[in-house]
């Protein structure tokens, strides 16, 4: 896999996603992606994206803080977490 912008080798990481939806800021932590070894740009599969896009729905539907802090709970095979760790399942 190389990289859309500058054809640089892909490297699998967990990162970090923010956003931010009207005034709030949204932090999403965990989030399994491809960061680009040249320039830095990170990449994630339409499977993560859509996930991160549901989370953000759920995040929409509830009582949106300032600031909202969670992990991405789609990413469970590869870094097991407790499930109540996750903001997403206490928002929904
Ligand atoms: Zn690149």
């Amino acid at each position: 896999m190389t990289c859309g912008l500058c054809k640089g080798q892909m490297q699998e990481a967990l990162t970090t996603f923010d956003t931010t939806i009207g005034d709030s800021v949204v932090i999403i932590h965990d989030v399994p992606g491809y960061v680009c070894q040249q320039c830095g740009e990170t990449w994630y599969s339409g499977k993560v994206v859509a996930e991160i896009e549901s989370m953000l729905n759920k995040i929409k539907e509830s009582y949106v803080p300032e600031v909202f802090v969670g992990n991405f709970g789609f990413a469970a095979t590869r870094k097991p977490k407790p499930a109540s760790n996750s903001s997403i399942k206490l928002a929904a």
